[in-house]
């Protein structure tokens, strides 16, 4: 079944748990997402940067090829969409949704893009994320980790006046691999959860550690993307399989599955195995 996330998020912020965002690139990761979901019964969320498939178009048409013949409900959403080019070229594609990515921009901007592409998308039945305050770098966590949280009464009347279906915080998470150890801003998370109307997600999940991340789940986060966590775990189940030359030939089933297996990791820890 291929359906919105947002339907997903909202039974997710109903029964308290999250539904993880695994990043996918191509028609193997798709497939290995999808049969980590069947295999633990949990509902799925797939993202993907414009950039790693610009062929977008054809790859919409595998991801909902898939999605149609799964046994669990698939959501595909554009991840950190940089122009309003880029979310048309995946609405034309077939995603179920949108991220909309202008929280480096002053909060009015923000506020005027968004609803420019919320508008367009929910014309057509799809959801849009976006984002305030701004997740970083976690390579320069000394810099990007410890500011440019989300103001809480900003996010009350950013999703009032754009009309947003979710909205990524910045609690103190950051994209990629942490310079330093993740400190996250639960009182903060707390604070937003009852405040803001929409389902809440979490960036830069990957690295922020099993103990943080299962928290920031039972505490309110509905969406939890996850993405350099799963190739490092498909390159390690690689390296430590394929000892010899001859090893070469099981590439691609290794990588399969060792993407698969992180991905099955994260929807045991989010609480969404078995809420398919
Ligand atoms: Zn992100």
């Amino acid at each position: 079944m291929y359906i919105s996330m947002i339907e997903l998020m909202k039974k997710a912020r109903e029964g308290h748990y999250c539904v993880p965002a695994i990043a996918v690139e191509n028609e193997h990761s798709v497939r290995a997402a999808i049969q980590a979901a069947e295999e633990k019964k949990s509902p799925l969320i797939m993202i993907a940067l414009y950039k790693v498939n610009p062929d977008i178009h054809y790859f919409g048409r595998i991801v909902e090829d898939l999605a149609i013949r799964a046994k669990v409900p698939v959501a595909m959403c554009q991840d950190h969409g940089g122009t309003y080019a880029e979310a048309m070229w995946a609405i034309r594609a077939g995603f179920t949704d949108v991220m909309v990515d202008r929280s480096t921009l002053p909060f009015e901007e923000n506020i005027a893009q968004v609803s420019e592409i919320v508008k367009v998308a929910h014309a057509v039945g799809v959801g849009v994320e976006a984002e305030l305050g701004h997740v970083g770098m976690a390579n320069q966590y000394e810099t990007d980790g410890t500011g440019g949280f989300t103001v809480p009464e900003e996010a009350i009347e950013f999703v009032e006046r754009t009309g947003v279906d979710a909205l990524a915080v910045a609690i103190g998470t950051a994209h990629g691999v942490y310079s330093g150890v993740p400190k996250l801003q639960f009182d903060l998370l707390a604070e937003l959860r009852e405040k803001v109307p929409v389902p809440l997600v979490l960036h830069g999940g990957s690295g922020t550690g099993d103990e943080n991340l299962k928290k920031a789940c039972q505490m309110g986060i509905c969406k939890l993307n996850i993405s350099n966590d799963l190739k490092r775990g498909a390159i390690a189940n690689l390296n430590e399989k394929c000892k010899d030359g001859m090893g070469a030939y099981a590439m691609y089933p290794l990588l399969y599955e060792g993407y698969k297996n992180v991905a099955a990791h994260y929807m045991t820890l989010c609480g969404s195995e078995g809420k398919a």
